[in-house]
């Protein structure tokens, strides 16, 4: 008896899966096996809509996301305590997070909760935000524009002691991107050059990567914040800060033109 209940307690999984950065087909195809696996769905803010009804149609689906900063959303520990009673339920649960699970995802985190737990997981990478800059003709490692390239956290206002950010550091990068760092744009490029980085470093702001609504605003680091409020740009969106952004310029043209072509369009 005690055995069949142990058997019974283990038989649930957990899939940490990256929904990709906003368009629904950048998922992977790993990842889409996983979330159609699944019979129980625990999904964020970022992830696109439409990947919802890629689920089987009688399995749960629950949103537990944490936009707007935290505020009136579900805590992180909740969220582990779901997943892992799940599991012991013996549910296949898939959690579906935007982007990669493991870059500014908590992936890390809630792999350490099932663990400790000894809940059955699995890792499913997806296409982080970041990634899909080159899409936008921002490519983060261009040979002529630098050898490196940061991801960075905006989060935590410059001016508070929850940011740790070493930004003598970041200035000397040829490329800093920084995710939830809008709200503090300002203060971001003006630590930047402060701390050593050319006023005129190339800087853009991008929103929405991939989905429809994409909008990519351009300058440089002393003009970026402005040129981003005059434009009324919104979460999600990355800031980008680097020699790489001066390529959008060369590439946007045909980028645009490869778009209106119908073979491009559709594929
Ligand atoms: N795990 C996600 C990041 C989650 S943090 C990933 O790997 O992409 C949320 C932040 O990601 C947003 O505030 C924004 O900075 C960035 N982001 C996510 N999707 C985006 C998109 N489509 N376009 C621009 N930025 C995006």
């Amino acid at each position: 008896m005690a055995g069949d209940f142990l058997a019974m307690r283990c038989a649930g999984i957990v899939y940490l899966v990256g929904a990709g950065p906003g368009a629904p087909d950048l998922i992977t195809v790993r990842a889409l096996k996983r979330l159609q696996a699944a019979d129980f769905l625990l999904y964020d803010a970022l992830v696109a809509p439409e990947l919802l009804d890629e689920a089987r149609p009688d399995a749960e689906r629950v949103y537990v996301g944490k936009r707007g900063y935290c505020v009136g959303a579900t805590v992180q520990g909740e969220i582990n305590e779901l997943m892992i009673q799940l599991a012991h339920q013996g549910r296949a649960v898939c959690r579906l997070k935007g982007g990669d699970p493991s870059v500014f995802g908590r992936g890390g985190e809630e792999a350490e909760a099932l663990a400790a737990a000894g809940i059955p997981f699995e890792i499913v990478p997806g296409i982080t935000a970041a990634l899909a800059l080159g899409s936008a003709g921002i490519p983060l490692t261009h040979r002529a524009a630098g050898q490196s390239v940061a991801l960075v956290t905006g989060h935590f206002d410059p001016e508070s002691p929850d940011c740790t950010l070493d930004w003598n550091a970041l200035a000397r990068l040829t490329c800093v991107v920084f995710y939830m760092g809008l709200r503090h744009l300002a203060k971001i490029a003006a630590r930047m050059s402060d701390a050593g980085m050319s006023p005129e470093t190339s800087a853009a702001v991008a929103e929405r990567l991939t989905s429809p609504d994409e909008r990519v605003v351009t300058g440089t680091l002393a003009d970026i914040a402005a040129r981003a409020d005059d434009a009324g740009m919104r979460a999600p969106a990355l800031i980008v800060i680097g020699e790489p952004v001066r390529c959008r310029e060369r590439l946007a043209l045909a980028i645009a033109d490869a778009l209106s072509t119908p073979s491009a369009s559709d594929a």
